[in-house]
């Protein structure tokens, strides 16, 4: 399910958020004739005078204590985040979080009254309204107790061999439910215009393998070996049998791990790709036959796919010769149980939430109920709940204004890449052609996605919705193998605040829910906009002409179009971008600089090109100080607003370790102090902790 190579803003997942004006009522003459019968539907209302209030740059929040030359996060930032602390039921606070509340608020409308009835049977609304109840319906959900997942379970009991736990995987594949791998439907890296299969290592339940085999996790591995003997408990199993069992879920993931790469490793495209035939896969893993796979998948008329990770499918093959079937029937039992954990009753759902919220994140309180169901509708029918979001409080002048705004941004990129000085005529030719055919998506997808083959009708349980959702979606995705690619799909619901960049299709796409304050706001003055919006644009389109996109070419082929010479000089200049996040540190852990490059060069030449193309939007303005401040002082003052952000240690921990973004508060101040306009900006001079000078300074775009 993973679309491993997008890279997205942040990692603010499946958040989402919304303003904007209520439908007018006159639009209603727009829905189409076959439903604008005399007995319509109900309309969908957005009453948004509740809704949290659009986070905004605002004057009085900055720190007069902390310099901005000391200090640009803290200055902009410190005094709103130390008088708002992370609520309860968060991991992290701040402004992504503030739009993820309002959108989330306004599905929340959108769902409840889907509920109430009244849709036509088989429409989204239908849908939607259903998969809410089931959700919602805890009397249900805790009466039912394990019944909905005891179906499952025997299956898992009943698995007599190896062999047979192989056939229980082509089976659980083909219904959406990945274990030990996931096998997902991807733009083929060789040849981009068509679609191809990725069997991707996975199967670990903590966030990489450094916790299953350092020392310093061993009291994670402790809890999370509890956690599992609580849950299969639960689950039916005895006491004593639990313990055992928990001990052989962690001995199983071991492996797994030991086989897995690091994260920094996983970035690098050579090790996402390793294309293989049928039997050249079947030769590598004689345990586990991928024609028998493929079939079950439904997948037809292709020679082969990706084999992505060949160590990790060897060792899963060894295992599946070596390690006795009672240790994989209790890594599966696990797994069933705490893959439905969070659709089962509160008993159920607590301890999968006492594990992986308190312990790992440090969340003192589960979600509120509403809040879980509307990230597992995201999850499976994110964009037919996007559809009716659009529609009730997207502006359709944002799409315009926005265009613009990335036309402007693809103009000084193209200044830049033309003054380019380290780079050759040759490689500074491909630069500006792969520039030329960037595809930019604003709002929300020109096609729709069809749910009318997924039904919900006589659903049994919350559970067996989602069973029958993940079904759907699975079949969806394997029916793509093989095939072109569709250009026009969206890998990202438009009510999720984030943007991406996919290497694969040369795409930048910038969702409804992030074209809002403090991003976007057709009515703030230029530098607002170029300082938000304007710097995730430029991210994005730099993502293309980062370390990992970088070796795709303007057909998203990973393909070389680089002189040796020039990538030796650009690797030379990211090394020293890698050098300054090393050193930074977070509660005195160090950032991962080789991890974050990705990120760190998007926000380096992203705010280079947002700054640039700012300035020329003012070559034809008069715009004096606001609040005191000049437009160029105004723009980075948003930029740092954006990144308003804290995070709870144990989040913080598990960010510095798997995440490929840096902290928020090192993207707010680690590019501007490369920037020399930033210095100019407020007269901050050498030796100012936000000036780095001389071969410190890193300039790559
Ligand atoms: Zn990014």
């Amino acid at each position: 399910m993973t679309l491993n190579h997008l890279k997205h803003l942040s990692l603010a997942i499946a958040i989402t958020a919304a303003l904007g004006a209520c439908k007018q009522p006159d639009k209603a003459a727009a829905v189409p004739a076959a439903t604008a019968t005399a007995s319509a539907a109900p309309q969908i209302h957005i009453d948004e005078s509740s809704l949290t209030k659009l986070p905004h740059f605002d004057a009085a929040d900055l720190d007069a204590n902390t310099p901005v030359c000391t200090d640009l996060n803290a200055h902009v930032n410190g005094k709103w985040l130390a008088a708002n602390p992370i609520p309860a039921d968060k991991t992290s606070w701040g402004n992504f979080n503030m739009l993820g509340d309002r959108s989330l608020e306004v599905q929340k409308q959108i769902v409840e009254q889907a509920s109430k009835g009244g849709f036509a049977a088989g429409s989204n609304e239908q849908k939607l309204g259903d998969f809410y109840r089931l959700g919602l319906d805890e009397a249900k959900l805790n009466a039912d107790g394990l019944a909905p997942v005891k179906a499952t379970l025997a299956k898992v009991d009943a698995i007599a061999d190896n062999a047979g736990f192989v056939n229980y995987l082509y089976d659980s594949f083909a219904h959406g439910d990945a274990q030990v791998f996931q096998f997902f439907a991807g733009e083929d890296f060789k040849d981009a215009s068509k679609t191809s299969g990725y069997a991707y290592e996975s199967g670990l339940s903590l966030p990489e393998r450094a916790y299953y085999l350092e020392p310093a996790y061993k009291e994670k591995r402790d809890a999370f070996v509890a956690h599992v003997e609580r849950m299969l408990v639960l689950g039916g199993v005895d006491a004593a049998a639990a313990k055992q069992q928990a001990a052989d879920v962690l001995a199983v993931e071991t492996r797994l791990a030991g086989a897995s790469l690091t994260p920094i490793e996983g970035r690098d495209p050579a090790n996402q790709y390793h294309w293989v035939s049928i039997a050249e896969a079947n030769k590598a893993t004689p345990h586990f036959d991928w024609a028998k796979f493929l079939a079950a998948e439904q997948i037809t008329g292709v020679d082969g796919f990706s084999l992505s990770q060949p160590k990790f499918f060897a060792e899963f093959d060894k295992m599946l010769a070596d390690l006795p079937t009672e240790q994989w029937k209790n890594y599966l039992r696990y797994h069933v149980l705490n893959d439905a954990a969070p659709f089962l009753s509160d008993a159920v759902s607590d301890e999968n939430f006492a594990f992986y919220g308190k312990t790992l994140s440090g969340q003192p309180e589960q979600k509120a109920r509403w809040k879980r169901v509307l990230g597992s509708i995201n999850g499976t029918m994110g964009e037919a709940l996007g559809q009716i979001y659009v529609k009730q409080v997207f502006p359709e002048e944002s799409k315009a204004a926005m265009k613009e705004l990335v036309g402007n941004l693809r103009l000084a990129l193209k200044d830049r890449l033309s003054n380019l000085e380290w780079m050759s005529a040759e490689t500074k030719a491909k630069a500006l052609e792969k520039l030329e055919t960037f595809d930019p998506k604003v709002g929300y997808p020109d096609k729709w996605r069809d749910f009318s083959g997924l039904s919900l009708e006589g659903a049994s349980s919350y559970y067996d919705a989602v069973l029958r959702a993940n079904a759907f979606e699975n079949a969806y995705r394997m029916a793509k193998v093989g095939k072109p690619v569709d250009r026009q799909e969206w890998g990202m619901s438009p009510q999720t605040v984030n943007a991406y960049y996919n290497p694969s299709k040369n795409e930048i796409v910038f969702p409804a829910a992030i074209l809002q304050p403090p991003f976007f706001d057709p009515k703030a003055d230029p530098a607002l906009n170029y300082g938000g919006i304007g710097a995730v644009i430029g991210h994005e389109i730099m993502h293309g002409f980062d370390d990992q996109g970088s070796q795709f070419d303007k057909l998203g082929n990973n393909a070389n179009w680089w002189t040796a010479a020039d990538r030796k000089l650009f690797d030379e200049r990211t090394a020293r971008l890698v050098k300054q996040f090393d050193e930074y540190t977070v509660n005195g852990k160090h950032v991962k600089g080789q991890l974050t490059l990705g990120e760190n060069i998007g926000d380096l030449g992203g705010v280079a090109i947002a700054y640039d193309a700012l300035q020329k939007d003012l070559a034809n303005k008069r715009i004096g100080a606001i609040d005191g401040f000049s437009q160029d002082q105004r723009f980075f003052l948003n930029f740092a607003t954006i990144w308003r952000g804290q995070r709870r240690p144990e989040a913080m921990e598990v960010m510095l370790n798997t995440n490929p973004h840096a902290p928020e508060s090192l993207r707010a101040n680690g590019t501007p102090s490369n920037m020399d306009q930033f210095a100019k900006a407020f007269d901050c001079k050498a030796g100012d902790a936000m000036v780095r000078g001389g071969d410190k300074k890193v300039v790559i775009w």
